[in-house]
This record gives C-alpha cells, sequence and structure tokens, in this order.
C-alpha cells in the first residue's frame, strides 16, 4: 500500500507493508515509549528501510483520532490526511 504526505519526504510517499492488528498496537506502544526504538525495530522485525521505517514511525498516532501534528481529535480513517492540517496520520484502530 502506498500512502503519501504533502509535508513529508520523498514526495511521492512510500509503499508500506500490510501490519497485522497485533503489530499496530505492538508499533504503537514502542513508539509511545521511544521513536527511535520504534524505528529500529520496524527495520529489523519488517525489514525496512531507514527512511521508511522512520516516515512510518513519524506518522503514527499515539492517541486514537487525534493528528500527529495538530490539535485534531476527530480523525476516523486508518491511513487519512487531518482535514485541518492535511498531515498524513496512521489513524490505526484499537484493537
Ligand atoms: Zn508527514
Ligand atoms: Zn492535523
Amino acid at each position: 500500500m502506498k500512502v503519501r504526505c504533502k509535508n513529508c519526504l520523498p514526495k511521492e510517499g512510500i509503499e508500506i507493508p500490510e501490519f497485522s492488528s497485533a503489530e499496530k498496537e505492538h508499533y504503537r506502544k514502542v513508539k509511545e515509549g521511544s521513536t527511535i526504538r520504534a524505528v529500529k525495530k520496524l527495520i529489523d522485525e519488517k525489514k525496512l528501510s531507514h527512511r521508511d521505517a522512520k516516515y512510518i514511525v513519524t506518522h503514527i498516532n499515539i492517541e486514537y483520532g487525534q493528528c500527529n501534528r495538530c490539535s485534531f481529535k476527530q480523525l476516523d480513517e486508518e491511513y487519512g490526511k487531518c482535514p485541518k492540517c492535511s498531515a498524513l496520520n496512521f489513524n490505526w484502530k484499537r484493537s
């Protein structure tokens, strides 16, 4: 699946792997503790490049529905743009 964010490089976006519900939960929790650790885990566990891992981690929401860039709190899509600031959000559903 391809995702794109107007604020981030590369401009054309990146291809992301499938994440199971357990993985979504896992990476979100790791990010909550440490962004750097979440990037490292994605590189090791999902065999991603550093660039892609960092891109993914940057866009994961810690709080469901809340934009990772501004104060908007009503995101409902899993991979959507914030209607307020248009940042990409990995607004993963909570299992
Ligand atoms: Zn972005
Ligand atoms: Zn926003």
